[in-house]
């Protein structure tokens, strides 16, 4: 009895992994700016690169905060397609 249980919680907690992820794909996908912190977390910065950062919200954690755009870290690539992580240099 208690194994079953286990057994639907993990299915569960599965089911809402899944979901955060997806909503996290989402949000890194539709995302018109972003905060360093998450640029760092989810994508990567292009070496040299400058970014222009404002005060706004970041899409992605909700902060009010300073912000740019996904494509200063390479709109999330390594989160979203971590194939491409090796690939690309620029
Ligand atoms: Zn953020």
């Amino acid at each position: 009895m208690l194994l079953a249980y286990l057994q639907i919680g993990i299915k569960y907690m599965n089911i809402i992994t899944e979901q955060m992820e997806r909503n996290l794909k989402n949000k890194l996908m539709n995302a018109s700016w972003v905060c360093h912190k998450c640029g760092q977390k989810y994508g990567s910065q292009p070496e040299n690169h400058i970014a222009t950062y404002h005060m706004d919200t970041c899409d992605v954690c909700d902060d009010y905060t300073m912000v740019t755009e996904p494509r200063d870290y390479r709109y999330f690539r390594d989160t979203l397609n971590p194939r491409n992580k090796q690939d690309d240099k620029n």
